[in-house]
């Protein structure tokens, strides 16, 4: 290991790469630990929700090393390590997840309670998500190591698929994990909200689950062209104010059997100005009676730069009446990316799922993640995938 670099958030709208310190084992803490690795990055990716902190719409620390899309060889590992090896390719769940306390034994470790010493759950490189370092980085240390790491079969497969196992990290299982609490079967009428990354996988995931037909909302042409193109029916949200007329053009019906939000809270109503519950309450209204709304799209206890007073922490203005009218399930919160990375590893390895050409994955050098950042802010049709040691094929 030698000369560590990484994605540094320096203040609103600016990212930098700069010179970090190489990984210790160690916990934010400052306690010494023996349960992690040293990985090398093969793949880190650009995320949907680093760009909120990115924008300033939360409470970054200037100075946070980003990243928790990470995908790498082992190089090191910790005394305690006991299932892994120098040498093997291995998959970074965003969550960082001890395996022991309460919630990590029932399988929910999005919300882990002991690596984070604010609030249950951890994650890399994240405001208030305990303070584990980020890995848009050459070099990044994973504790709790056993139990966290999907370690990929064969080196050589992983290599040659890298493109689309880097998308276990994060936004396949948070879209898969969307459309399971949508409760998508066989034959299932699917709205997507949002084509982004976090959408398409969601579109992904549904299709695979068996859905009949999956629609997807947004008012960026681009993204809504490459929804098209790459097999899901495109709802241009700009084009009326009433989206179940839009769906009834599309099924006949203006309501679904399943919706996922794949917005979060930067959500923008018709009118073109930020309404954080906008796409919330569109879901009430499309989604049938005793219908299920998976809510993979991020939404925050503290938002500084929110339009509304009362969304500054976090309270939206909800029809929740309409829901509980319908008897609708809402789920929320972050994907335990244990619970399906495995199985969706599979799904690539064997051909099923494509989900690097659907969410438009293209490949980076560390140095060009500036960049990355501006273009997919913008609203760029594509998911960044950095490479921080040329070591994927352009
Ligand atoms: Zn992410
Ligand atoms: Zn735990």
């Amino acid at each position: 290991m030698s000369g560590n670099r990484g994605v540094v958030y320096v203040g609103p709208g600016k990212v930098e790469v700069r010179d970090i310190d190489d990984p210790k084992f160690e916990d934010p803490r400052g306690r010494k630990i023996e349960h992690a690795v040293i990985l090398k990055i093969l793949a880190t990716n650009i995320c949907g929700s680093d760009q909120h902190m990115v924008r300033g719409r939360t409470t970054a620390p200037e100075g946070l090393v980003l990243g928790h899309e990470i995908t790498g060889e082992v190089i090191e590992k910790g005394a305690d390590v006991e299932m892994l090896d120098v040498g093997d390719i291995v998959s970074v769940p965003f969550n960082v997840a001890c395996g022991r306390c309460r919630t990590c034994r029932n399988g929910d470790t999005g919300v882990c309670l002991t690596v984070n010493d604010g609030r249950a759950g951890g994650a890399y490189g994240y405001v208030d998500m305990g303070g584990w370092i980020g890995g848009q980085a050459r070099y990044v240390m994973i504790p709790y190591a056993d139990f966290n790491l999907l370690k990929f079969p064969d080196r050589d497969r992983a290599r040659a698929k890298i493109r689309d196992l880097t998308m276990l990290t994060d936004i396949l299982p948070t879209g898969f994990h969307g459309a399971v609490k949508a409760g998508v079967g066989v034959g299932s009428t699917v709205y997507v909200a949002g084509a982004g990354p976090v959408g398409l996988a969601a579109a992904a995931s549904a299709r695979i689950l068996g859905a009949a037909v999956v629609m997807i909302g947004d008012y960026n042409k681009d993204r809504l062209e490459h929804a098209r193109k790459v097999g899901f029916e495109p709802i241009d949200l700009g084009s009326h104010d009433r989206l179940g007329e839009l769906v009834a053009n599309v099924t006949g019906a203006p309501e679904v059997d399943s919706a996922i939000d794949a917005v979060g809270f930067e959500a923008v109503g018709h009118s073109g100005k930020e309404q954080p519950a906008a796409v919330l309450n569109q879901m009430m209204e499309i989604t049938r009676a005793a219908g299920s709304i998976g809510i993979p799209g991020l939404y925050v206890t503290e938002d500084p730069g929110a339009v509304e007073e009362s969304a500054k922490t976090g309270n939206l203005s909800l029809r929740l009446g309409l829901g509980w009218a319908k008897s609708q399930s809402l789920h929320t919160g972050q994907t335990p990316v244990i619970r399906y990375n495995r199985q969706l590893m599979n799904a690539i390895l064997y051909d099923r799922l494509p989900i690097a050409d659907i969410v438009n994955a293209q490949v980076i050098g560390l140095e060009e993640a500036p960049t990355g950042y501006e273009t997919f802010d913008r609203g760029a049709a594509v998911k960044f995938v950095i490479d921080p040691h040329d070591a994927i094929a352009r």
